[in-house]
């Protein structure tokens, strides 16, 4: 199976209570393509960069065979630039600058190579850019899908027409509610699916995330880690650890869906160990196995025996 990652790919700053990094590798898509590069490869990358794109950060992609074929380089532009910093509650974020640059005028174009993808990421961008990566790839089995307040807002009825080509959305609860206006999550949910997807999927930070089809409904816990320093990309690392996994197995059952899940929540509460995407310089795909196994006791538990 093979699956294409479409979103921003930037250099950012990012200052948290345990630090601050400058000039770091950040971006929807990075995030999300190197998850999803521990269950598939070579993920196939959409994006664009400017001529300050640093050649380290080129071979740390191709270090975990991320396909750069897709991936515009503008030589005389400069690379989408974003700044964000963190209180101590790691849940909300003040975004201190965002320099588009050469993001502004991004025009995705698909590789001739790319074009019979079977499964497509959507990572958060334009939604009218979002349709158009789908309108040049050949009939894609599934569609995973990003969005935030700002096109919530911003493109509200863009959105809606890119929603009707999603399989599956993953969206945090905040702009879950946004979106449709209601307080309750699983309705909230409901409502999305008569948009489109088929599949939603609502992130709750450090609450873990809720898994809501036709079928089921799940809830997945957020691995109970002590040593956080930077939640900058949980939620695309999520994303990716999600696709990836449902992309090896080509499989979307119910409990496939759910497996899913956990793989995302494994590999967004590894990203969030270090800054940046550190910690995937020496991620192992048995240590992803390892805690994948260890959330299935984190809510296991007996039932009482009265009588
Ligand atoms: P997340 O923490 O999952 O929201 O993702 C963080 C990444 O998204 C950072 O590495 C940023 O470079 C990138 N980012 C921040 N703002 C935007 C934006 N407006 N459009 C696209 N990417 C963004």
């Amino acid at each position: 199976m093979s699956l294409l990652v479409v979103g921003s790919v930037g250099i950012d700053t990012i200052e948290t209570p345990f630090g601050r990094v400058t000039d770091v590798l950040g971006g929807s898509s990075t995030y999300i393509a190197i998850a999803a590069s521990y269950f598939v490869t070579p993920i196939k990358l959409v994006g664009v960069v400017g001529g300050d794109f640093p050649k380290e950060y080129f071979d740390f992609l191709e270090s975990r065979d991320i396909d750069l074929e897709g991936l515009q380089v503008i030589k005389s532009g400069k690379t989408f630039r974003w700044g964000g910093r963190y209180l101590y509650d790691l849940n909300t974020r003040d975004t201190l600058f965002t320099d588009l640059n050469v993001f502004e005028h991004f025009n995705p174009v698909i590789p001739e190579s790319y074009r019979k993808t079977t499964y497509v990421c959507l990572g958060n961008i334009d939604p009218v850019l979002q349709r158009r990566v789908l309108e040049q790839i050949e009939r894609p089995r599934l569609v995973v899908g990003d969005t935030m307040n700002f096109w919530i807002k911003g493109k509200n009825a863009e959105l809606r027409e890119t929603l009707k080509l999603m399989d599956v959305l993953v969206i945090n609860e905040a702009e879950a509610r946004q979106l449709t206006n209601e307080p309750n999550l699983i309705k909230a949910a409901r409502t999305i699916m008569m948009l489109g997807p088929r599949v939603v999927i609502i992130k709750k930070g450090e609450h873990g995330a809720l898994l809501v089809t036709e079928s089921t409904i799940f809830v997945a816990p957020a691995y109970p880690l002590e040593n956080i320093n930077d939640p900058t990309g949980a939620g695309d690392a999520f994303a990716g650890g999600f696709i990836g996994w449902i992309a090896k197995m080509d499989d979307f059952s119910d409990e496939s869906l759910k497996r899913a899940v956990i793989h995302g929540s494994t590999l967004a509460s590894f990203c969030v160990e270090r800054f940046s995407l550190e910690r995937f310089k020496d991620l192992t795909y048995l240590e992803i196995l390892d805690r994948f196994r260890e959330f299935r006791e984190l809510s296991k538990f007996d039932e009482a025996i009265t009588v």
